[in-house]
């Protein structure tokens, strides 16, 4: 007989907490796109554990001619 919840991936999330405190913590360079040589820029991303309070802030690196995803000019998106 199996009791829910004894089993917890507590292991997984310590390890995802070292991730995401080494990512915040990365030195930010500047890093061109191998598809076009832009300079990449940095989205500050906000991530959260499911469970834990607190967040980290990391910057994910993309590019604006590539991947023009981001709303980073006023709201403007090219489509
Ligand atoms: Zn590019």
């Amino acid at each position: 007989m199996r009791t829910p919840g004894t089993e917890r991936p507590g292991e997984l999330v310590a390890s995802l907490k070292q991730f995401l405190n080494a990512q915040s913590v990365a030195p930010t360079k500047t890093v061109h796109c191998a598809e076009c040589g832009s300079v990449l820029r940095y989205l500050p991303t906000q991530f959260w554990l499911e469970g834990c309070e607190e967040g980290w802030n990391i910057p994910l690196p993309y590019c604006p001619d590539c991947h023009p995803l981001f709303p980073v000019s006023g709201g403007t998106f090219i489509s």
